[in-house]
């Protein structure tokens, strides 16, 4: 921690002072003070409003198993801040879904929407269960009944949905299915996005959070900001999570010359132990058979754990958050992270990564491909039109190259500051810095209503 006072809600003021390393608020706060060093102008109340959710939802759903049973989950929907538009975010089904989790990731929303200059604002929700363990069926009860329980609180213009953890593209369209029929007569298509292309999705939005990972990715190193690595072709890659994002991000840099030498999933990893890289086509038919990835033909197990602390050239935890952390961070080898998941890396791990010279490319850059190509997604939807799948990708490779590049401008203006006493510091910072200016001014023009 910084010693930097910022205003804290009492939910952060807890977290805080609970010194639980892995508390999702206290992340967010953390990582808040730091870039609050650079942004002299700042008073306190205009801190206030941009650390506090606008709003917090949560709803008791009840829900009729395949069995008969009846039995009560709890949802959450957190709308961080609209000052820049509606609240965007994606929606997770996991057990370890809570209030205090969705609310840091809304906030995480805000600074993401804001860097990539996406006119929408931050939200999240989640709904606290294990997928694994229930039918379609029952998933389908749960999304309906959560959406109706969460009424006139999502819209096209106030909050729209998207995928996340255990959630997919059959999700996106149970939520526009019942939004539609509680709302009829009405274009809702842009109430929620990732939906299936027939339904009014985007050709690229399913692989864009892979695609922007490999995009941001490539762009960075293309900067030259990792001594002697300034190109994915060649580079050895692991990858914590085998998703949407991870299995995206593996085959587009396999396509681009990288060596994916281990993959995870909740079960386990594999290290390739024959040949320069896991054949993707092999471990995409072994995970359909056994629904993991261990136990893959010439391969290695290793476990999550193993896999981060391998020799390689770039790692990518593209699962949970809270994965690198104060007791696990002196392992890390790789010279980048890139953070495919939301908050991966803890602030306790990214001062002993910075310390040892290692480079974070943060969730708000480095994942922001998924939003991007949602933000195009409702544009279609409200244009009534469909744009090309070379179009989306084109749109989303200038957007990351120019966050990209204004992010390692600050980070390098950051470095050379060190000679006039202020501290260096790393892209997460110069990330939440980029995105907070950009807040703040806008704050400042509109105003406080009323
Ligand atoms: P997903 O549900 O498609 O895949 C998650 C993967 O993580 C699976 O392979 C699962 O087996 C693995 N996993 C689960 N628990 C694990 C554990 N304890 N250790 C190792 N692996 C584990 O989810 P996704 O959409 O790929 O999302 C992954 C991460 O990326 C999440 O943090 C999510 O918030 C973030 N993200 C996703 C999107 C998106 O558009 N899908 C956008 C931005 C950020």
């Amino acid at each position: 921690m910084t010693g930097i006072k910022t205003p804290r809600s009492a939910a952060i003021a807890n977290a805080v002072d609970s010194g639980d390393e892995l508390a999702p608020e206290r992340i967010i706060e953390c990582q808040f003070a730091r870039a609050r060093q650079h942004l002299s102008t700042l008073d306190s109340g205009l801190l206030e409003v941009l650390l506090q959710p606008r709003r917090t939802i949560t709803v008791n759903i009840p829900v009729e198993l395949d069995d008969g049973q009846i039995r009560n989950f709890v949802g959450y929907r957190v709308l961080h801040n609209r000052l820049l538009g509606p609240g965007k975010g994606g929606i997770r089904f996991h057990p370890e879904v809570s209030l205090s989790e969705v609310t840091a990731l809304a906030a995480l929303m805000t600074w993401k929407c804001a860097l990539l200059r996406i006119p929408f604002g931050g939200a999240k929700g989640g709904i606290a269960c294990t997928p694994k363990q229930l039918s379609q069926r029952e998933l389908r009860r749960i999304t309906r009944r959560f959406v109706s329980e969460l009424g006139d609180n999502i819209g096209p213009y106030t909050d729209i949905p998207a995928p996340d953890l255990y959630t997919d593209s059959q999700t996106m369209a149970w939520i526009y299915d019942t939004y539609d029929a509680l709302h009829p007569g009405e274009n809702n298509l842009p109430v929620v996005t990732g939906k299936p292309i027939a339904i009014g999705g985007s050709e690229g939005r399913s692989e864009a959070t892979g695609r922007g990972c490999v995009l941001a990715a490539e762009r960075l190193l293309g900067l030259g900001a990792v001594p002697g690595l300034d190109s994915v072709d060649g580079a050895r890659v692991a990858i914590q999570g085998y998703g949407e994002v991870g299995r995206v991000a593996a085959r587009l840099l396999h396509e681009r010359g990288a060596r994916i030498i281990a993959i995870s999933d909740s079960r386990g990893g594999v290290l390739v132990s024959n040949g320069d890289s896991i054949d993707l086509d092999a471990l995409n038919r072994h995970k359909a058979d056994n629904g993991t990835v261990v136990g893959l033909a010439e391969s290695r197990t290793i476990t999550n754990e193993d896999l981060l602390g391998l020799d390689c050239d770039l790692l990518i935890p593209a699962a949970l958050g809270g994965q690198i952390h104060a007791g696990n961070a002196q392992a890390v080898k790789a010279p980048v992270v890139i953070e495919g998941a939301n908050r991966p890396v803890t602030p306790e791990a990214d001062d002993v990564l910075a310390a040892r010279g290692i480079l974070v490319l943060p969730d708000i850059l480095a994942n922001a491909g998924g939003v991007t190509v949602s933000y195009y997604e409702w544009v279609q939807n409200i244009e009534h039109h469909s744009w090309p799948l070379e179009d989306i990708n084109g749109r989303l490779r200038a957007r990351i190259n120019n966050a990209t590049d204004r992010v390692v401008a600050r980070w390098r203006g950051f470095a050379s500051d060190r000679d006039n006493g202020q501290r260096c510091t790393d892209l997460r910072t110069a990330a939440l810095v980029e995105a907070l200016e950009r807040l703040t001014s806008v704050l400042e023009q509109r105003g406080v209503w009323p």
